[in-house]
């Protein structure tokens, strides 16, 4: 086998679920690399979605993003998730991701 792939490894390997979300989000960026979104959505939304939990993903791995049961954390700055209107497009993180991908409805 002559296969064999160069650096920079940029390939799209996000592997994305449809699945039914526990919270009623339409898709989700997990810390582990893996996308969800709502097997309720119609196709044609379902990959504005992905575009945009591909945001989240991207930035969790350079680091800006993280979270956990209690918070979500934007370049070391905590949000607790009790005081925060999550998804909403004002919040940092939301933000870049609305910016770079099509608009669609607040999700
Ligand atoms: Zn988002």
């Amino acid at each position: 086998m002559a296969f064999k792939i160069n650096p920079p490894y940029d390939l799209d390997w996000t592997p994305v679920y449809t699945t039914k979300i526990e919270d009623g989000a339409l898709g989700k960026g997990n810390k582990n690399g893996t996308i969800l979104v709502s097997d309720e959505l119609h196709p044609e939304d379902k990959e504005s979605i992905v575009e945009h939990e591909k945001v989240h993903i991207d930035q969790i791995k350079r680091g800006d993003l993280d979270y956990d049961e209690e918070a979500v954390y934007w370049k070391g700055k905590k949000y607790p998730r009790g005081k925060m209107d999550e998804g909403s497009p004002t919040l940092p993180w939301e933000k870049e991701a609305y910016n770079k991908t099509d608009d669609y409805e607040s999700l």
